[in-house]
């Protein structure tokens, strides 16, 4: 569980998992995916994260994920979930222990709150480190960081 000011986001134990499988530790290349999930009041609730696709793009130190692919994925989960299940943000990994956002990153983000038919007014944005992860949720203007709540 992750708090913040405004928000608090719950990540599945399946979302978990897959961050697990795919932190970044050895040589592998910078991985990444779309969070799917329900919004309950102030809570986030992270269901579903895409795996990367053999499509993506990625190196060391970039990911860029195939649209298309994540698309088919949105709409495949939102069809069967009854359109309960929606897109709620992004996650990648980066080789840092701590990770922070990076130039290009904050781009992105930018760029997908905008192109976007965001469901709701934020976006999640996740990166996945070798010791801890950054959460944070964007509302198109401002990064909020949600800090890490054993429960
Ligand atoms: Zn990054």
């Amino acid at each position: 569980m992750y708090l913040g000011e405004e928000k608090t986001v719950i990540f599945d134990e399946g979302v978990i998992n897959v961050f697990k499988f795919f932190r970044q530790t050895g040589k592998k290349s910078e991985m990444g995916g779309i969070l799917l999930g329900k919004i309950v009041g102030n809570k986030i609730y992270v269901l579903k994260a895409s795996i990367p696709t053999p499509f993506d793009k990625s190196s060391r130190f970039s990911f860029n994920r195939h649209k298309k692919s994540a698309q088919l994925f949105i709409d495949y989960e939102f069809l069967n979930s009854n359109g309960t299940i929606i897109y709620i943000g992004e996650w990648h990994t980066h080789p840092e222990s701590n990770p922070t956002p990076s130039g290009p990153d904050l781009r992105m983000n930018k760029n997908q709150f905008k192109e976007n038919i965001i469901n709701e007014d934020f976006l999640l944005m996740v990166i996945i480190g070798l010791k801890s992860n950054f959460v944070a949720h964007y509302d198109g203007t401002k990064i909020s960081e949600l800090k890490l709540k054993s429960d």
